[in-house]
């Protein structure tokens, strides 16, 4: 089975466009225009240009790790194992909503960081695609019209103003934690780190701490019901001596949860 040669309107200048078979990356002869050819169907290329070589993503990684987001002191335990750059690839949205523009997007090939969709693209930033990119750059395997049926399902009545491929430049790490090994990326063009799954604080000891504070709170609420059994002035009491033993208990509690928070 062959496809027909196709002519298309380029999407800048409405020029026709001649590409041929198989071919996904085109420039308009007529506009300059960098174009993505899925099927029957032409959008706009754009490429975001890299500012972190791979010290600095690995840097990136490495402050991101330090983080609050992470279990303490990942950045010293973990064992970067790989890292690899490309260009990946993503469908762009942009539609008006009463809110204003507003832009989705979504990994236009697969990927088991699904976190890429959350990436906030600086629009200033685009630039037409370019053909040496291409040896780096993973060509789209979520073909257009599915990602649209997701976008039409998570936003129904919308109404498109944009359509376009996106290649964002990304290091994709790998890294090992206790003999586990995680996928982190780093946005070459921001050093924003992306991770679906990463070694994460574990809540227990934090829960630990809350209901330590509410079981003291709770014993001392008790104080002034236990005076109120001696007649009002055993109420009144009681209270003066829950409010004063409460007030007291409070730097205690609080660090002893400033210790559990430094731990972990
Ligand atoms: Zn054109």
């Amino acid at each position: 089975m062959t496809t027909p040669a196709t002519t298309l309107a380029c999407t800048q200048c409405g020029g026709e466009l001649h590409p041929d078979e198989g071919q996904i990356f085109l420039t308009c002869p007529y506009c300059g225009a960098t174009v993505y050819v899925d099927k029957s169907q032409v959008v706009f290329h754009w490429s975001l240009t890299p500012t972190l070589d791979a010290a600095q993503a690995a840097a990136a990684l490495r402050r991101w790790m330090s983080g609050s987001q992470t279990i303490k002191d990942l950045d010293k335990k973990a064992t970067i194992s790989g890292q690899a750059f490309q260009y990946f690839p993503l469908w762009y949205f942009k539609w008006r909503s009463p809110q204003g523009e507003r832009i989705e997007l979504e990994p236009a090939a697969a990927t088991s960081v699904t976190e890429l969709r959350r990436l906030a693209l600086p629009a200033g930033d685009l630039k037409p695609y370019t053909a040496d990119l291409e040896a780096q750059s993973e060509a789209p395997s979520v073909p257009l019209q599915a990602a649209r049926q997701w976008l039409a399902q998570e936003h129904p009545g919308v109404e498109l103003r944009e359509n376009a491929l996106v290649h964002v430049p990304i290091y994709l790490f790998k890294y090992t934690f206790q003999n586990q090994v995680y996928t982190a990326v780093v946005e070459a063009a921001t050093g924003s780190v992306l991770a679906n799954l990463f070694p994460s604080k574990p809540e227990a000891p934090y829960l630990l701490a809350g209901g330590l504070t509410a079981l003291v709170y709770l014993c001392l609420a008790v104080v002034p019901l236990a005076g109120g059994a001696f007649g009002e002035g055993g109420g009144l009491l009681g209270g003066g001596i829950a409010l004063a033993l409460g007030l007291l208990a409070a730097p205690f509690l609080f660090a002893f949860a400033v210790w559990v928070a430094s731990r972990i």
